[in-house]
């Protein structure tokens, strides 16, 4: 496995003659990064996995500090899951100077994560582009559980013309039910407990949904998850069409996503789950 940042990748990619898959990273590493990595290697001839914090698109008052930096277990962790290439490069590197030009992430991009963290799709969209510039992979891989990041990710694709395809991998969830993030570490274990209302939330959706509820009813069987829960604060919670993400009218039919955001002690979660809903 190669490490380097940016000139030792493109040393490394200029020497490749096969199909290249990225899956881009912040680190801190799970067995949900490590799905997306097992899925790069089963799509292209090499994988190059992307640890890179990036500050654009964290707020002020956000984590850009303090998020996790494991960097030699998140090493192993790559080499484990079969990574050709780290790609790891230093703050500096990446933007020698703050960005003038950046990637608008448009009207999908000012909604529910957009509306709560104002210029983070941005900054992600922004970051994306680089990777795809620097890597030119032939395929991305992305995690499903950060849904709105991923239908961007495909948008910018289509209206940008990268030449790469997306594939989204299902959201891999702990034993009991909670969705793995790099930000879990900074849950006490009460918290972690609360936590565990969010996936409790997504099923009681799920289940609402099979019995044939309508949006609204599906909603509200999730909220009374969420709000029987102590110490969890509800961002949002909506049920969206998964096409437009915009709120299913109450006739609708079609494929469906409950989005929920919740702050527990202080830590930001974000989870989804896909509801198909049948004609009424
Ligand atoms: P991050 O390091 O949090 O920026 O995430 C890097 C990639 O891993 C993104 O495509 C995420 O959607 C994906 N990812 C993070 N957590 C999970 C999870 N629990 N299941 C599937 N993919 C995930």
């Amino acid at each position: 496995m190669d490490i380097g940042g940016i000139q030792a990748l493109r040393a490394w990619r200029a020497e490749q003659t096969g199909t290249v898959a990225l899956v881009p990273t912040m680190g801190a590493l799970h067995s949900g990064h490590q799905a997306l990595m097992a899925r790069a290697r089963e799509s292209a001839d090499v994988v190059v996995a992307s640890i890179f914090v990036n500050p654009l698109q964290f707020g002020a008052d956000e984590d850009f500090v303090r998020y996790p930096r494991p960097f030699a277990a998140d090493l192993s962790a790559c080499e484990d899951a079969g990574v050709d290439f780290v790609f790891a490069p230093a703050l500096g590197e990446m933007y020698p100077s703050a960005p003038e030009v950046r990637v608008c992430s448009g009207r999908m991009g000012e909604v529910f994560e957009g509306a709560s963290r104002p210029g983070h799709f941005d900054g992600v969209l922004t970051v994306v582009a680089k990777l795809f510039t620097l890597v030119a992979p032939h395929r991305a891989v992305f995690g499903l559980k950060d849904i709105q990041q991923f239908c961007l990710v495909q948008r910018m694709i289509a209206d940008l013309n990268f030449d790469i395809d997306l594939i989204g991998l299902p959201v891999v969830r702990d034993a009991d039910g909670l969705a793995l993030s790099s930000r879990n570490q900074y849950l006490s274990p009460a918290d972690r407990q609360t936590a565990l209302a969010i996936p409790r939330a997504l099923q009681a959706a799920t289940a609402a949904a099979e019995e044939g509820r309508r949006p609204k009813a599906i909603e509200t069987a999730a909220r009374e998850v969420l709000e029987a829960a102590a110490g969890l604060e509800v961002d949002y919670l909506s049920l969206v069409d998964a096409a437009t993400f915009q709120p299913c009218p109450p006739e609708f039919h079609g494929s469906a996503l409950l989005l929920v955001s919740a702050d527990v002690g202080g830590t930001r979660l974000i989870d989804n789950v896909p509801i198909a809903l049948e004609c009424g």
